[in-house]
């Protein structure tokens, strides 16, 4: 069934009486402005040369390059790592830069860091994104800049966690190449929080290192803001430059490190047997056990090379008492690649879990290379560590050593996403939270779905999404959507998680279930991470590619959920039994209102006292003339009951209002 058009428009209604039946079922003032949330000039700026307006990377698009070798060294008596970075800049920006900055993450853990103030924000140390351990952050010994032959060292201003770097000579536009090279140490803080990235900690088996923020990494500079230069506070985590990062880990024989990218020295690094496995782990559907944790302590160092092409940042974690699983994953077209997962041993009922892991990440990995885009690394390992969760280009670490952790499933499926969003399409997360952690959760509702009541449920429960609005209820969303719109800075949304995480999530299912329709969005959504693919797309390449990808005008969609915390709150007003005089025959009339600042489609179930029922589409359309919309069914028995939403679809605000029954 359809909605029988506009308010007033078929000649039907032209001439009313009213019968016997009229129910005004509600006193409430609308807030709802049609010409807010249809107003025009949604874009703050048309395509250019450099972003198109159809949201596609224009034909002057550009952004600037960032190959690193790096070479470092654990001193685990005093938990210090040493190195030497050669950071290959190439400036392929239509400016020439007289100064570089970069960013000094690790400065995150001095006492008088921003972020320790910005953590006092919140009153619990144990989520702070500042180990209280206090550090001296980065202990740079030496910084040099290569460019044509010369080399010199160059002035360096530190603020906080960047580092601006002046050039003698400015670095040319359109190509200009430098090698800047830095020798650094830092102390890597010990017994991290859940919420901390870098720490080691001691488990029953040795020391444990996750080793992440660990080199001096670019600054992107780009066509929206020129530097970016947010200081690293905790939650907005990435915005960086690709690249090919080539590295080494230097460590005692008996640890295992993994890390970013593949191991290209697996045979320096595994013994015979170990090698072996490693191999068959490739090739094989079933979780192979390469190696089991080194108990001795060793005086000698064994050299891990690893690299990753094509990626953002890299990290990697070392420990005697890693276990090493390893599994097939296999990808579109035949190709294949390789899950691993490192493990100590911890809390029995931890431990248990990380033995499916593998097959976890297999899984996880699988599901999103088949849905959206293959998965672009030659390994993807996951390691449990004392982060509750946290992502990195083909290497993610989950809560998995203290007596309890969340759900290891749905973290490593959660972290693994990331691959998509922010490590292929390379948003801006320092500023635009919800590009990164929203896609992600968006996609992770239906990967849980996917798997329900499979074999991972077994041995994880997975985090249903908030696909139905009873969930979006449970999950205190309804109830908190007054909270600060998802359109704010990252560290601003510091304590509305909400905002970064189901809120944008739950809003792209309205997308893709109630305006949009599953062929549309999915054709859209996948096409965004096409065109944005190792690139830095903004929200507006975002609107804009979905709107014309779909071809529909989704201004007031993207205003309502993303710009404003608008609520929806649909009713039934009225409902008339009429005689229509120019068609001499009775109809009825059902009178809609929104009452909340947004428009949205409908479903409206609609009963007859005939017994029959049907189901009445109403577009967003209705809502463009103002707050009233009017349902016209030709029919001689009078309406017995209507419900608006009967799926319980919308985020309603007030589903009191949405039901109307004949009494
Ligand atoms: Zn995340």
């Amino acid at each position: 069934m359809k909605s029988l058009g506009h308010k007033m428009s078929i000649p039907v209604v032209l001439l009313l009486v009213n019968l016997f039946l009229s129910h005004n079922l509600i006193g409430q003032v609308s807030a709802y402005k049609h010409t807010e949330a249809f107003k025009l000039g949604f874009y703050p700026y048309p395509g250019s040369a450099y972003r198109s307006a159809s949201g596609e990377p224009g034909t002057e698009y550009w952004q600037n390059r960032a190959d690193y070798n790096i070479s470092c060294q654990i001193d685990t008596a005093n938990h210090m790592i040493s190195a030497t970075s050669e950071l290959y800049y190439t400036n392929n920006s239509p400016d020439s830069l007289r100064f570089l900055w970069l960013q000094m993450d690790q400065n995150i853990n001095k006492e008088d860091s921003r972020a320790t103030s910005y953590d006092n924000t919140l009153s619990h140390v144990d989520t702070a994104f500042v180990n209280p351990k206090f550090t001296n952050g980065y202990e740079i010994k030496s910084i040099y800049i290569e460019i044509q032959g010369r080399k010199y060292i160059p002035r360096q201003v530190l603020s906080d966690t960047r580092l601006q770097v002046w050039l003698q000579t400015p670095l040319a536009s359109s190509g200009g190449k430098l090698k800047l090279i830095i020798n650094y140490a830092f102390k890597v803080p010990g017994n991290g929080g859940v919420s901390t990235r870098v720490t080691h900690a001691k488990t029953p088996g040795g020391e444990l290192y996750q080793t992440t923020h660990w080199f001096p990494r670019m600054c992107v500079y780009d066509d929206i803001q020129g530097w970016n230069t947010p200081p690293f506070l905790g939650p907005g985590e990435f915005y960086l430059e690709y690249g090919d990062i080539n590295y080494s880990v230097t460590a005692p024989a008996n640890m295992l490190v993994v890390g970013s990218g593949e191991l290209i020295n697996p045979s320096q690094c595994f013994s015979e047997k170990e090698l072996q496995l490693y191999k068959l782990a490739k090739e094989s559907e079933q979780t192979v056990l390469i190696r089991s944790p080194y108990p001795n302590n060793s005086k000698i160092n064994k050299v891990w090379k690893f690299q990753i092409k094509n990626a953002r940042d890299a990290a990697w974690a070392a420990s005697a008492a890693f276990t090493l699983d390893g599994a097939k994953i296999n990808l579109p077209d035949g190709k294949s690649c390789l899950a691993l997962s490192a493990y100590a041993k911890g809390a029995k009922s931890v431990h248990e879990v990380w033995k499916h892991a593998a097959q976890f990440t297999k899984a996880s990995v699988e599901f999103y290379s088949r849905i959206w885009s293959p998965y672009p690394y030659p390994v993807a390992t996951a390691v449990a560590g004392f982060t509750g969760g946290m992502e990195y280009p083909g290497f993610v670490i989950c809560l998995g050593v203290g007596p309890t952790g969340p759900g290891v499933w749905s973290t490593i499926n959660h972290e693994f996403a990331h691959t998509w969003f922010p490590m292929i399409v390379g948003s801006n997360e320092r500023l635009h939270g919800w590009m990164d952690e929203g896609l992600n959760t968006f996609m992770n509702d239906s990967a849980a779905i996917a798997f329900n009541n499979k074999e991972l449920t077994l041995v994880d429960t997975p985090k249903p999404g908030p696909v139905s609005v009873d969930t979006f209820a449970i999950d205190g969303l309804l109830a908190e959507w007054n909270q600060d719109p998802i359109f704010n800075q990252h560290d601003v949304l510091g304590r509305d998680v909400n905002a970064v995480y189901d809120k944008p999530a739950f809003a792209l299912h309205q997308l893709r279930n109630n305006v949009l329709g599953h062929e549309r969005f999915d054709a859209a959504f996948r096409e965004y991470i096409r065109r944005w693919s190792y690139k830095h797309p903004t929200p507006w390449d975002f609107f804009r590619t979905i709107e014309n990808v779909a071809g529909e005008d989704l201004a007031w969609f993207w205003r309502g959920y993303f710009i404003h915390s608008w609520k929806i709150d649909i009713a039934v007003k009225k409902v008339s039994f009429l005689k229509s005089s120019s068609l001499g025959t009775m109809y009825n009339s059902i009178q809609l209102e929104c009452l909340g600042e947004m428009p949205m489609p409908v479903e409206v179930l609609i009963k007859l006292n005939d017994g029959t029922s049907q189901r009445v589409k109403v577009p967003v359309e209705a809502w463009m003339r103002g707050e009233l919309h009017y349902i016209t069914i030709l029919n001689e028995k009078p309406v017995t009951e209507v419900r608006v939403d009967p799926d319980n679809l919308l985020p309603d605000t007030n589903r009191k209002n949405n039901n109307w029954k004949h009494e």
